[in-house]
């Protein structure tokens, strides 16, 4: 669990990694061998996206596309988030998107609790350079290890989560939705909460309150 109920990130790590600038952190990130991981995938996929507009969104790791391309959310998840993303009129290049863990874990399993907390420190240094207002949890592995381990996604979807200045929204991974299309309208409405709340930080933002 990274964040406490005061909003407090409860890692403690002594591996830093720079928090100021993406360039800098993208390049430290890319040469990481701090687990296994490394040795099996073929790229490190650094999160990508706007550093300016204060929302995260946040998967488990890469796939094979995404370790092929070196982009996260490229594959067919991918591909049906930014259908999404489309419907409720979200540009990609306005928000953040990352993953736990950077590194491909082999066969598309989840990432473990100890693979996680050994990629915290660049997913640390994410959120302290993008410092989100909103941060989306996708599936049931960010929620639970950003938010609590015993954390279900099924019950929590949808419903805002304060943790001091963070707002957490969960909702499904789209990974889930390929085979649960069924679920598909409710992660509509959570993109429309999102929606919402990127305009409401546009406007704080133009009205410099942010
Ligand atoms: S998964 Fe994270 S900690 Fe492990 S090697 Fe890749 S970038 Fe480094």
């Amino acid at each position: 669990m990274f964040f406490d109920i005061n909003g407090n990130i409860t890692v403690n790590n002594i591996i830093q990694y720079p928090d100021k600038n993406y360039d800098e952190l993208k390049n430290k990130a890319l040469n990481c061998k701090r687990c296994h991981l490394r040795e099996k995938c073929n790229q490190v996929v650094m999160g990508e996206g706007s550093t300016e507009n204060h929302i995260m969104l946040i998967g488990e790791g890469p796939g094979a596309d995404e370790d092929r391309i070196g982009t996260p959310f490229v594959g067919r998840a991918g591909q049906l988030l930014d259908k999404i993303l489309k419907a409720v009129g979200i540009d990609r290049d306005d928000i953040y998107i990352s993953n736990i863990v950077k590194c491909r874990p082999t066969g598309n399993r989840k990432p473990t609790e100890n693979e996680a907390l050994a990629c915290a420190p660049i997913l640390i240094s994410e959120i302290k350079l993008i410092d989100p207002k909103v941060i989306v949890p996708l599936g049931s592995t960010a929620l639970k290890t950003l938010i609590n381990k015993n954390a279900s996604i099924t019950r929590m979807r949808g419903e805002w989560i304060q943790r001091g200045k963070y707002f957490f929204l969960p909702t499904f991974h789209p990974a889930y939705l390929l085979r649960n299309s069924n679920m598909k309208e409710h992660v509509w409405y959570d993109f429309k909460k999102i929606k919402k709340a990127l305009e409401r930080i546009k406007e704080l933002k133009n009205n410099n309150n942010l």
